[in-house]
């Protein structure tokens, strides 16, 4: 938040300096791209048992003045003005790498932009980069929120059935937010669904949300799919999730987005663990 709010002033005072703002900021990010900048976090996903399935790769930007400047303030002006294209292909270069090198065969996940899943060259650029890396496909999650799904059809069932050729998995992202969800489960073979985190933030004082997340995870039984709940912030909310039948957890709980050098770290700590041993301590936050 502090790094916001340096960010912030270039846009505090009208809509010549919001412009000019933004003309800047794309200027910094094209800069940032071809000098080293961005960087990637690695946030865990465990079972019940703790142990580490994946990890989400989450991209940050080491602005020089700015500081540690987060996705939320620089991606939706990647996506307008064309550069998600590269930075997107940045982020799976660097988050396959990073995953090939790990001790254990844990999955990345890396999320898609839109924009990414309507280039038709998406799937070839993917490929290139496992072969390059040597990280079986099986092992790359890529995360999709539906909004391209309803937008363009016909064009993301075309490259999400590539994708799926290639071996990669797919993964419906910030499930429960959007529109029509479950008819698009069917029409896409997604692997996975992760489930939103404002319905884990109400589940334990909303029995309505508690209700929604059951339904999920018995809709996702019935079709074969996993589910993940993202932002599991409390022991409370791991135990609610774990007894409606949910057995992936992502949040703060388990850990934060890490950088990389602290990865192998948490890999060593965490596991192996075998079903049934008690759960290790958790981190501290
Ligand atoms: P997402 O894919 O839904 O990622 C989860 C976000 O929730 C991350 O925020 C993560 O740090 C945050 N989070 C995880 N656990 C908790 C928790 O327990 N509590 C709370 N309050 N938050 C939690 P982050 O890193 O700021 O990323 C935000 C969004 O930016 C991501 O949402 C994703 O949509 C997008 N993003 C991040 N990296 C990339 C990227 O490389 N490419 C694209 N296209 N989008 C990205
Ligand atoms: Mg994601
Ligand atoms: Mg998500
Ligand atoms: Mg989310």
């Amino acid at each position: 938040k502090a790094n916001g709010r340096g960010w912030f002033r270039l846009f505090e005072s009208g809509m010549d300096d919001e412009l000019q703002g933004r003309r800047k900021l794309e200027h910094d990010l094209r800069h940032a791209l071809q000098h080293d900048e961005l960087i990637l976090h690695f946030q865990p996903l465990v079972d019940s048992n703790f142990r580490i399935l994946a990890f989400e790769a989450l991209v940050r930007w080491m602005h020089p003045t700015l500081g540690l400047v987060m996705p939320a303030q620089f991606i939706p002006l990647a996506e307008e003005c064309g550069l998600i294209i590269p930075l997107g292909e940045w982020v799976m270069q660097a988050a396959c790498t990073a995953a090939a090198g790990w001790s254990q065969p844990c999955r990345i996940a890396v999320n898609l932009s839109p924009a990414q899943i309507l280039r038709t060259d998406l799937p070839t650029t993917i490929a290139n980069i496992l072969i390059k890396t040597g990280l079986p496909p099986d092992r790359l999650e890529l995360e999709i929120t539906e909004g391209v799904l309803m937008d363009n059809t016909d064009a993301a069932i075309k490259t999400l059935t590539e994708l799926r050729e290639l071996g990669t998995r797919l993964v419906l992202d910030d499930f429960g937010t959007g529109y029509s969800s479950l008819s698009y489960l069917q029409r896409f073979a997604f692997d996975k669904l992760k489930v939103d985190r404002s319905f884990v933030q109400r589940l334990a004082s909303d029995s309505g949300s508690r209700a929604i997340i059951m339904a999920i995870i018995a809709l996702s039984r019935s079709l074969d799919l996993e589910v993940t709940a993202e932002g599991v912030e409390t022991e409370e909310q791991f135990r609610l999730l774990g007894a409606t039948g949910c057995q992936e957890f992502q949040g703060y709980l388990i850990g934060r987005p890490m950088p990389h050098d602290e990865v192998e770290n948490f890999l060593r700590n965490s596991s192996p663990l075998s079903p049934g041993q008690p759960r290790p301590r958790l981190l501290d936050l």
